[in-house]
């Protein structure tokens, strides 16, 4: 539950079994409080309950039947939801005794602006969040004040941390009574491995939900003013990994599906990617752009054709992370280009060239 008030000074007793209260006792201590804790209803005694301003009563309300008429009167009552049952067996077999929980949240591309009010909302609540990228994603720890933040980021080819093992931090973090977010880039479930980590809290028998986030297959395109639909030009659009090249067959589907073609990691594929559609059938002069670094200060865009792309973007030394866009919506950048209020670009270039 997030504490959506400032209690700095506050005296707050809370009260529970002690299995149960250490993350209370935690989020209560981050919006301020000075926390004080009972574990058994004798230690609630009039005196205890003197200077108490909100009295936290948390786990079963039979439990404390008699600490609430202790307290009654005196101070601010708060009882805390009871953790659910967790019936499923841990992976080891052991009955599962999971307080905490774990959120997928989906921070979106490039900064944290594009993360959901949900998104906010968890990483207020969190005990520890695991990160990818932490010098990318921005000040986490200011969103989540009091939380262990890990980064556990990786880069291609560089797995800082491997993925069993954020999976093992994630899932005992939450064992232990923690709520642990997993912050993701984009949204969790595209190229992010959203499904295994879920699928470790659910075999690990610990609560998770997941939090959408903005995706960069349809986010960054729209920051560089190509929509991957428009009326009239493109009802279709399809993502796909360029994390290896296209095989003959797949590409022959996209080109015979038409529409817009999303790649994602796909830079460093860019000649077979763009070749191998081209082979397909798709013409050379069918508009295509690479968005680099989409919503940051560094974003910028090289638009050329299937034909050209590959050279436009070795010369403007396009790197990852980029998303790259085939199909006639490129077109749409033009307009966006001469939009009111927008920056010139360079040279005044024709529209299909380096956009900054
Ligand atoms: N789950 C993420 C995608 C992870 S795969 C999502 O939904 O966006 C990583 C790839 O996403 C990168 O190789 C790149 O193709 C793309 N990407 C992510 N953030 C980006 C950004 N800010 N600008 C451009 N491309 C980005």
């Amino acid at each position: 539950m997030l504490i959506d008030a400032d209690l700095t000074g506050v005296p707050v007793l809370v009260v529970g079994p002690p299995e149960l209260l250490s993350p209370v006792v935690r989020r209560y201590a981050r919006a301020g409080a000075v926390v004080t804790t009972a574990c058994t209803p004798d230690e609630v005694t009039p005196e205890a309950c003197a200077h108490v301003a909100v009295g936290v009563l948390v786990g079963p309300a039979a439990t404390w039947a008699g600490v609430r008429s202790a307290v009654l009167g005196r101070c601010i009552l708060v009882t805390e939801p009871v953790p659910e049952p967790v019936p499923e067996l841990r992976s080891d077999g052991v009955p599962g005794d999971a307080r905490g929980r774990v959120v997928l949240v989906g921070a979106g591309p490039g900064g944290l602006e594009l993360l959901t009010v949900a998104g906010v909302r968890a990483l207020a609540d969190a005990d520890v969040v695991l990160t990818d990228r932490l010098a990318e994603v921005g000040d986490v720890a200011a969103l989540a004040p009091g939380a262990e933040v890990i980064d556990v980021g990786k880069r291609p080819g560089h797995h800082a941390v491997p993925q069993e093992e954020i999976e093992r931090l994630m899932v005992d973090r939450a064992l232990s009574g923690l709520t642990v977010v997993r912050l993701k880039g984009g949204d969790p479930y595209v190229f992010g491995r959203g499904g295994e980590e879920v699928a470790a809290a659910v075999e690990a028998g610990v609560p998770v939900t997941v939090v959408p986030g903005v995706s960069s297959a349809v986010g960054v395109p729209g920051a560089a003013g190509i929509p991957v639909t428009h009326r009239g030009v493109s009802h279709v659009f399809t993502v796909v990994s360029g994390h290896v090249p296209l095989a003959p067959h797949q590409a022959a589907s996209l080109a015979a599906l038409g529409g817009t073609v999303v790649l994602l990691m796909g830079m460093h594929n860019l000649v077979p990617l763009t070749t191998a559609l081209a082979r397909a059938g798709l013409s050379p002069d069918t508009p295509a752009a690479v968005v680099e670094r989409g919503f940051t200060p560094d974003q910028r865009s090289v638009v050329g054709t299937l034909g050209t792309l590959p050279d436009l973007a070795a010369r403007a030394g396009a790197t990852s992370p980029a998303v790259i866009v085939v199909g006639d919506v490129v077109r749409q950048s033009e307009v966006w280009a001469r939009r009111v209020g927008a920056p010139r670009a360079e040279s005044e270039q024709p529209a299909l060239g380096v956009v900054g």
